[in-house]
């Protein structure tokens, strides 16, 4: 697979466990609004790939990512260290189940994430196409701290009639500490913002959460007359993994 040189260009923390970053585009690196790309960086000679959600829109001159910090991490102890300047890999494959081609239009399109799985949301809602396909977008971003609502300030700033964002944080006291998996089907999500509950014939729903989170819903969706987008054909629902766990 063709793995292109690039440049890191900035680093902004977070918190201690999450930083963004951004690089170089490679020249011809096309990609959809809500891909992930396979990136690493080489701390011995061997390349060490890990899969990244763009969170930049495909109309940038630079790519941005979101990225955890895990202690010890084979990829990311070596990442959350790089500087202005240092050398990365980035694949000029993209791929990915979260682009509008994976979801009909609709009324109300539901956007559930935890942790890091926030990243393909921010550049599907940055690049606006996603306001010409439903009448409304509702973003809930889960995080176990306060500090893990990263972005919460420019999604904030973006929210008005179409764009509906619901922050929730599940360790720290915080004004919702529910999980919004939970608050979307327990109705308390439709409750709170005053909308009709999440209708299969007119609404959508894109997930990116840690696995357990995407199984409970991908079951629960199934479960009440959902059908998932798969190599069959585009559902009403969609989901990505935000990371694997390793055994
Ligand atoms: C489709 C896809 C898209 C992804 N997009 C992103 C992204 O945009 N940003 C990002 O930071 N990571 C993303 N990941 C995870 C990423 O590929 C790496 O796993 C992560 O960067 C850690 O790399 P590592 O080598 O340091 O640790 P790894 O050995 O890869 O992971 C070690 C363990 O850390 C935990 N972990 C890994 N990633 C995360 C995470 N993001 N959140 C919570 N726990 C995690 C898991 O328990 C995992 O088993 C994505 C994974 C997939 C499959």
């Amino acid at each position: 697979m063709p793995y292109a040189e690039q440049k890191v260009t900035s680093l902004h923390r977070w918190s201690k466990s999450t930083f963004t970053f951004k690089t170089t585009r490679p020249d011809g690196f096309d990609f959809k609004n809500g891909e992930f790309v396979m990136l690493g960086l080489r701390p011995e000679g061997k390349l060490i790939p890990r899969a990244y959600s763009i969170v930049s829109t495909n109309q940038d001159n630079h790519l941005e990512f979101l990225s955890i910090q895990v202690p010890d991490g084979p990829l990311t102890s070596h990442l959350a260290k790089v500087d202005e300047g240092n050398s990365i890999w980035i694949n000029t494959k993209t791929t990915g189940s979260l682009t509008l081609e994976h979801i009909q239009p609709g009324r109300h399109l539901y956007m559930l994430a935890t942790g890091t799985g926030l990243a393909p949301f921010i550049s599907l809602i940055r690049a606006g196409e996603v306001f010409k396909s439903f009448e409304r977008v509702i973003l809930v971003h889960t995080a176990r701290i306060e500090q893990g609502l990263v972005y919460r300030d420019e999604l904030t700033s973006r929210t008005g009639e179409q764009f509906l964002y619901v922050p929730t944080v599940t360790r720290e006291p915080f004004e919702t500490t529910d999980r919004g998996a939970d608050l979307f089907r327990n109705g308390e999500l439709s409750n709170k913002l005053n909308l009709p509950l999440p209708d299969p014939a007119q609404d959508r729903v894109m997930i990116c959460g840690n696995p357990n989170m995407n199984k409970q819903m991908t079951e629960y969706l199934q479960n009440n007359g959902w059908t998932m987008t798969n190599y069959k054909g585009v559902g009403n629902f969609t989901v990505e993994q935000a990371f694997v766990l390793q055994s």
